[in-house]
């Protein structure tokens, strides 16, 4: 690899108008005393606000901000795996528009990567701007995370990181609909390490998770990388069966004893509302998983590019001809 290797940035914008010129006031000297070649890929994920008429003003200025519009709202997810297939350098750094990821720690990323890493995350070392629940959330989804899954996920790490090209290149191959970037960060290996940073406050507009949205963002996560909520029934479906066969031995005793008594309605109506409840829970994950089957299986684009300024050539996503490749014309 090169010593002086060229630099992507990646960053997703969404309603982030009143970001777009503190972001690059504050980002430019960094790349600038770096002394490299780089090019910053900003996705403008549908905003709703003039984000995009900012970015292609910024783009005028400085050919090496390109700008990607995507043709709706895809969410940072897909917004990002947008800016990874697009993104041409060496190295390549996802980072948020709002500052809470701060440039300045992009020369130590490079320092590391120097030293031989392909993969180097950033470790928030606190949280701002968040109540005690919203941690006590966060370590809960962890701490399932890392019991259900396969890989671990590195604490306290969000999408600011450096990528090597070649782990860029494994994920632009990954098919998968489902992107769950921190996930997917971790599962693909590679020699990884971490460096500590200080998130800071949103600079402007405020952060669009709501509870639910993140609620929901974790179920999808472990389930994209994990099959144990559909295979932890069985478990259940066996102890439960247990129990059953137990108090069936209990009652024919009971019966066979004191003979029949008609009081027992309590007893019926828990156990039939209790197994019709895992019963319909448990159909709920298999449809869940059954709903993931089908949207891959349709295998939609990731995303959709509007326009374009100053990025050539087709996004480097998958080729497989019988899948839609996010190529437009
Ligand atoms: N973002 C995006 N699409 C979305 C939501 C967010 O591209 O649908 C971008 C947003 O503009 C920001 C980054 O993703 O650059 C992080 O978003 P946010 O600050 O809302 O999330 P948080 O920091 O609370 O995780
Ligand atoms: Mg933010």
């Amino acid at each position: 690899m090169t010593a002086v290797p060229r630099l992507s940035i990646v960053v997703p914008f969404f309603n982030e108008a009143l970001n777009v010129d503190v972001f690059f006031d504050r980002l430019l000297p960094v790349l600038d005393s770096l002394q490299l070649d780089w090019e910053a890929v900003c996705i403008d994920d549908g905003s709703r606000d003039d984000t995009m008429t900012r970015l292609i003003d910024r783009h005028r200025l400085d050919g090496r901000i390109k700008v990607l519009g995507l043709s709706r709202n895809f969410g940072k997810e897909r917004a990002l795996s947008a800016g990874l297939a697009h993104a041409t350098g060496d190295v390549v750094i996802p980072i948020d528009a709002d500052l809470q990821h701060p440039p300045e720690v992009i020369p130590e990323m490079l320092a590391k990567w120097r030293e031989g890493y392909d993969v180097v995350y950033a470790v928030r070392q606190q949280r701002t701007g968040q109540g005690v629940i919203g941690r006590l959330q966060a370590k809960a989804f962890y701490w399932l995370f890392d019991k259900l899954s396969e890989v671990p996920l590195p604490r306290e790490v969000g999408d600011f990181r450096l990528l090597d090209r070649k782990v860029v290149d494994v994920i632009n191959a990954m098919p998968e609909r489902t992107r769950f970037m921190k996930g997917i960060f971790a599962w693909v290996g590679f020699r990884q390490t971490g460096i500590p940073y200080t998130q800071e406050e949103r600079q402007f507009g405020h952060s669009s998770w709501g509870l639910m949205k993140l609620i929901a963002f974790a179920f999808e996560g472990l389930v994209a990388f994990s099959d144990y909520p559909l295979r932890v029934w069985a478990l259940i479906g066996s102890v439960i069966s247990g129990f059953a066969f137990f108090y069936i031995v209990v009652r024919l005793v009971r019966t066979m004893v004191y003979g029949i008594d008609v009081p027992g309605y309590e007893s019926i109506i828990v156990t039939i509302l209790f197994l019709g409840g895992v019963q319909l829970i448990t159909l709920g994950i298999l449809g869940h998983y059954l709903g993931r089957v089908f949207n891959e299986v349709k295998g939609r684009p990731l995303f959709i590019v509007r326009e374009k300024y100053g990025i050539d050539g087709a996004p480097a996503v998958s080729t497989d001809p019988d899948r839609v490749s996010a190529r437009l014309p």
